[in-house]
């Protein structure tokens, strides 16, 4: 899918069409979004979202095993949290039940997406159409960046040390189950920003495997 820089404007509004809830989507969450869902459906642990299987491993970021919400197969491929329903104007819509507040970051700020390249320090912003025929593209709805950063301005800053963390494991190449057990599996009775202050001090702590230590 074709990216293009965002520097301030761009234009688009979601129609709520569903199809990028659909198909052969991946939707990479971050801790942060694990907490949120796990709290939504009122689960002691976020461990219980793999035990249900809404959520599993992929090995997607930095060759990191990272979260991705478990699409639906039957009758179709879809999100599990896609509802249909009649939109105002009678037209069969798609909407997203953990819409506003427990959406997953990435479906909040799409089209705009956040690159992070912890290598040189850099922070970018990228408009990337959600499906290639995204109606939503084609409306002439002004957003400002400005604005999507001031209101998701905690979620981006709790994303951004997810990759930090993600950055720190993926030289150490910590196996899929310590993963889930020591970094995806945490309590919702916490509060998120200590539980990201340990996860933090864990990803330094933690110990290479035996078979990536070089002479
Ligand atoms: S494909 Fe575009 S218009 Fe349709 S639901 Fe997704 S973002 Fe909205
Ligand atoms: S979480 Fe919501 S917005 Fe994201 S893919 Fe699922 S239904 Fe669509």
């Amino acid at each position: 899918m074709k990216q293009t820089p965002i520097d301030e404007i761009y234009h688009f509004q979601c129609t709520c069409c569903g199809d990028c809830c659909t198909g052969n989507m991946e939707i990479n969450i971050n801790v942060y979004d694990l907490y949120k869902i796990a709290r939504r459906l009122k689960l002691p642990s976020t461990g219980d979202l793999f035990k249900k299987k809404l959520v599993e491993l992929q090995q997607v970021q930095n060759n990191c095993w990272t979260p991705q919400l478990v699409f639906k197969t039957s009758p179709f491929v879809f999100c599990p949290w896609l509802i249909n329903d009649m939109g105002d104007d009678d037209v069969l819509r798609g909407f997203c039940s953990l819409h506003s507040h427990d959406k997953p970051l990435i479906c909040k700020m799409a089209p705009a997406g956040r690159v992070v390249d912890f290598d040189n320090g850099r922070v970018s912003y990228m408009l990337t159409p959600p499906t290639e025929n995204c109606p939503g593209m084609e409306i002439q709805n002004v957003n400002k960046l400005s604005d999507l950063k001031k209101v998701l301005h905690m979620e981006l800053q709790f994303e951004y040390r997810f990759y930090g963390i993600l950055e720190i494991l993926e030289k150490k190449q910590i196996s899929k189950e310590l993963m889930l057990d020591e970094f995806y599996s945490f309590s919702t009775n916490r509060d998120f920003s200590e539980i990201l202050a340990e996860l933090e001090d864990k990803s330094k702590l933690i110990i290479l495997r035996p078979d990536t230590v070089q002479d």
